[in-house]
């Protein structure tokens, strides 16, 4: 048996205690090590996480995400969901000083893609076959649902998003079928497609963004023609970000920056913002914070102005288009 399959048997629980996450109930654990969230939603206050039966696996319900006791450690040692390359013989190094594996043996760097996280064992697809989903999306325009849902929101068909294609059968790290038919590309801080991000134009029960099975939530939306180019060091024009919460308001935000080239758009969710720092983001740059303006929206903007201190931070409100600087006392203005 290799440290791996080993790892792998290890219950989350036994993880749990080891770190010494907050237990309630005997099955409530929190905060979720892979998106950061301390409660299920901004309206279900319980902790994100819950063991299924036996306490080998957690799942978390503010990103969707199985952690088996391997890959809870590995998020607690990287301090965010591993990534392909990642070192894992630190992981193992880990587990082994917390009693949890034992042995020596060979050193180890495996690609992330090569483990499953879930509980279900399905390995996450390589990251070429997300890629190839979104390139099989349709304009939103071509969409009568997904154009429905743009227009009544009055965001313009030229929005940077796809619409999913009807096919006969979705791949297995798919399970949603057209369920969540509105699809953009998740990015890193170089500006790498990392995975995708959809969103559901009805009332869904489990929830309204969805990810590729195994995949982390938590990657970054980038406007196409400044923000991605601008992150892969290629547009060299941007001198103001605008960083908005959600999918929509980034999907606005981006056509009405559009017919500005020095204005680029950057969009997020719950465990996006710490993917900020590092960004090749141009020193002179005004950083403008658009999160709503609620108790979450304000975790979002200490996220994000924590990961780009440094900066020109603005905080403006959206919704009134009316900038309000002086309202956060962790932006400097
Ligand atoms: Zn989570």
């Amino acid at each position: 048996m290799s440290w791996l399959d080993a790892a792998r048997a290890i219950p989350a629980s036994a993880v749990v205690a080891s770190l010494g996450m907050t237990v309630s109930h005997r099955k409530y654990v929190g905060p979720c090590r892979g998106c950061g969230a301390t409660q299920r939603s901004s309206k279900d206050k319980r902790p994100p996480m819950l063991y299924d039966k036996g306490g080998h696996a957690l799942k978390c319900f503010a990103c969707g995400m199985h952690f088996s006791g391997l890959w809870l450690a590995a998020c607690a040692v990287f301090g965010r969901p591993p990534q392909a390359g990642d070192d894992w013989s630190s992981v193992r190094a880990w587990l082994v000083g917390e009693s949890l594996l034992e042995g020596e043996g060979e050193r180890i760097t495996l690609k992330a893609m090569d483990l499953a996280p879930t509980i279900e064992d399905i390995p996450p697809p390589p990251v070429y076959q997300v890629a190839s989903l979104l390139r099989s999306c349709v304009q939103p325009c071509e969409d009568e649902e997904v154009g429905a849902y743009l227009a009544l929101r009055g965001i313009p068909l030229s929005a940077p998003c796809g619409a999913l294609p009807r096919l006969d059968v979705y791949p297995e790290w798919w399970p949603w079928g057209r369920d969540y038919p509105l699809l953009v590309g998740g990015y890193d801080t170089q500006g790498n497609l990392r995975s995708c991000h959809a969103r559901t134009i009805y009332k869904h029960p489990i929830g309204k963004t969805r990810w590729p099975r195994g995949y982390a939530a938590g990657w970054l939306f980038l406007d196409p023609v400044k923000a991605r180019p601008m992150l892969q060091r290629k547009d060299h024009n941007v001198s103001a970000v605008l960083i908005c919460e959600g999918l929509t308001d980034y999907l606005a935000a981006s056509c009405a920056a559009a017919s500005d080239p020095s204005l680029a758009v950057i969009g997020g969710a719950s465990g996006s913002w710490r993917t900020l720092v590092g960004a090749a983001i141009p020193s002179h740059a005004v950083i403008f914070i658009a999160t709503d303006q609620d108790a979450v929206g304000e975790r979002y903007a200490r996220e994000i102005s924590d990961a780009l201190a440094g900066y020109q931070l603005r905080r403006i409100d959206l919704s009134q288009f009316a900038t309000t600087n002086e309202d956060h006392h962790h932006v400097v203005a």
